[in-house]
């Protein structure tokens, strides 16, 4: 089921060039209303349910619409990101509250280094000799370096 924004609490990442539940998105769903400068799943059909926006928005703002076999009858799944963890409260049919709690990376959201140890990719296809992966070095080998 897909997210949706609740906009009494959505400030539409206030001061940023580009709001946080854009940025974090990997179908690019999320957009921001020029007049109500409120977020909005423009495509919830397309929606992963990743809960990435969920986790990142600083307001709490959004909420992923649980599946109709539990949320009807006041079942919930909330995420609460911490500094070093991430909260999870998930409610059964029953009433019944439990919560799991998860350490997470510490790194800050668009400060990755997602190549960091990797080295470059060959680019030269005529000595690629079978298939592979980029993470995948032969022994002894070295890939070369972008000028
Ligand atoms: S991240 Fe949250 S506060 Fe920021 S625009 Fe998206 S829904 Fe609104
Ligand atoms: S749950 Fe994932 S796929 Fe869906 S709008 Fe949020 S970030 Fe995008």
């Amino acid at each position: 089921m897909p997210s949706f924004v609740i906009t009494e609490k959505c400030d539409g990442c206030a001061g940023q060039d580009k709001t946080a539940c854009m940025y974090i998105c990997p179908h690019d769903l999320m957009t921001l209303n020029k007049d109500t400068r409120k977020a909005v799943n423009q495509e919830p059909e397309q929606c992963w349910e990743c809960y990435s926006c969920v986790k990142i928005c600083p307001q709490q703002a959004i909420e992923i619409r649980c599946y109709a076999d539990f949320a009807p009858l006041g079942g919930s799944v909330i995420p609460l990101p911490g500094s070093d963890s991430i909260m999870w409260t998930v409610k059964f049919r029953n009433g019944t509250i439990k919560r799991f709690k998860f350490p997470t990376r510490t790194v800050n959201p668009g400060e990755v280094d997602i190549f960091a140890g990797e080295g470059a990719a060959e680019a030269d296809l005529s000595k690629i000799k079978d298939q592979g992966f980029f993470t995948h070095q032969a022994k002894g080998s070295q890939l070369p370096v972008p000028a």
